[in-house]
């Protein structure tokens, strides 16, 4: 159980779980009964640079508890996918949904609600949570209550158009037509004399701005939008706790058909608000820690985005929503907003300018929302090297069938190596720095 830290944690202490067993688990995604392989330990207490470097080793985390899925042996590999968020691109259908945002604030008329009912299918906002969940459910070393079932969960809008069994798409990947769509702009701008390299960029910083446009209220607004970023364990959280529980409910119960003892406050903290981070640091420009987004309409809560602000990145730990406001298209929203909000973060903090959404699983039809948001990388689980998500990529896990392949196959291999004598070990209840932990454990045996 963490318990509200004064001050950031200067070292890490975790608990590990090796699961040497021949089966695996069920899985939330494929159905398999046994096809699922994860390693796991308990993080008593972790800085956001350990857990920074763990989540760049293929590692999330669900509360204090951080996993890992095998990915030569798991049924339904995955990949830690991350979105450059300094060179956003804002593809068709998203553009559709800030427009979309940007006029429901503007005139505060809601929509017919069979207008948009087919556009939330486009972003099943099921995210990272449902991962997490799974995992967690596979744990029973653990005392921790999970939802339920991640992958027979879906609205029935979502259901209709996907299914819960793995499937590889036969279409032409957008990522194809954009470059294409790209090659001709270059070639264009060429034929008039122009610089191409320059018209990119400048096109990049103005994506950025145009993001943020979209996020920035009017005066003239009918319908107040505002956010705000608060810490996990402030005084601020604590009042708005019972209000963002309710939420969290009524998410869960409508979207996810939980039931309500699935969704007591114990269960919410344990699962969205517990970490092993403690305090954000004072320390530096950006503050490091879990924090809760609070979006609000008119003064009213109707999301929550639950994010690590890490030293190099922004990584989304779930979305939550009030289902009435579906029509919003609320995850993508979310998603788009995080990723603005991780650009303000790099004005102030130059170093800071990736979002992370979770995994990627590449069979699994419902995941395929994650790599719209452009451009986007994929971690080698081999190499532990990020790599564009470009054709090549995507041609070579088709051709693995979504299984677990190193993805800079034809590029040399980097590997994480690090000196571990410094690396502390609790022993008898006092940090040991790795060097001297195996001459105190050999003694007894002496
Ligand atoms: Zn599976």
């Amino acid at each position: 159980m963490c318990s509200v830290r004064l001050e950031p944690p200067t070292h890490t202490i975790v608990e590990y779980f090796h699961n040497p067993e021949s089966t695996g688990r069920s899985c939330g995604y494929c159905k398999s009964e046994t096809g699922s392989f994860s390693d796991g330990m308990w993080a008593h207490t972790m800085s956001p640079e350990n857990y920074e470097s763990l989540i760049n080793n293929g590692w999330r985390r669900s509360g204090c508890y951080l996993y890992k899925p095998r990915g030569p042996v798991t049924c339904c590999p995955v990949y830690t996918i991350r979105n450059i968020s300094s060179k956003v691109e804002i593809t068709r259908s998203q553009r559709k949904v800030l427009k979309r945002f940007k006029k429901y604030l503007a005139d505060g008329v809601l929509p017919k609600q069979q207008k948009y009912s087919t556009l939330e299918q486009d972003h099943a906002p099921d995210k990272m949570s449902m991962e997490c969940a799974h995992e967690i459910s596979g744990t029973p070393e653990i005392n921790v209550d999970k939802p339920q079932k991640p992958a027979e969960k879906q609205p029935s809008s979502v259901r209709s158009t996907h299914t819960n069994s793995p499937q590889t798409s036969k279409k032409e990947h957008p990522l194809k037509k954009k470059l294409l769509r790209r090659e001709r702009k270059r070639q264009k701008l060429i034929a008039k004399g122009l610089d191409p390299v320059e018209f990119f960029k400048r096109n990049e910083r103005n994506r950025v701005s145009e993001l943020q446009d979209f996020f920035t209220p009017k005066d003239s607004d009918k319908v107040l939008f505002s956010t705000k970023l608060v810490q996990v364990d402030s005084p601020e959280f604590d009042e708005m706790f019972p209000i963002e529980h309710l939420l969290y409910k009524k998410y869960q119960m409508h979207t996810h058909g939980d039931k309500e003892h699935d969704c007591r406050a114990s269960q919410f903290r344990r699962f969205l608000c517990d970490n092993p981070f403690g305090a954000p640091s004072s320390e530096g420009r950006v503050p490091h820690g879990t924090f809760h987004n609070q979006y609000y309409m008119n003064g009213v809560l109707i999301a929550v985005g639950v994010i690590d602000i890490l030293p190099s990145c922004v990584s989304s730990v779930y979305f939550f929503y009030d289902p009435e406001y579906s029509f919003l298209s609320p995850g993508t929203l979310g998603a788009l907003h995080e990723i603005s909000f991780v650009n303000n973060l790099t004005t102030q903090d130059p170093t800071l300018q990736h979002y992370y959404l979770g995994y990627y699983i590449h069979k699994c039809d419902k995941m395929k929302y994650k790599r719209k948001f452009r451009p986007c990388e994929l971690l080698c689980p081999v190499s532990n090297a990020f790599l564009r998500f470009d054709e090549r990529v995507l041609s070579l896990l088709d051709s693995m069938n979504g299984g677990c392949a190193q993805l800079d196959q034809h590029m040399s291999i980097k590997t994480n190596t690090q000196d571990v004598r410094n690396v502390l070990l609790l022993h008898n209840r006092r940090v040991l720095p790795f060097d001297r932990y195996p001459k105190k454990t050999r003694k007894p045996m002496s």
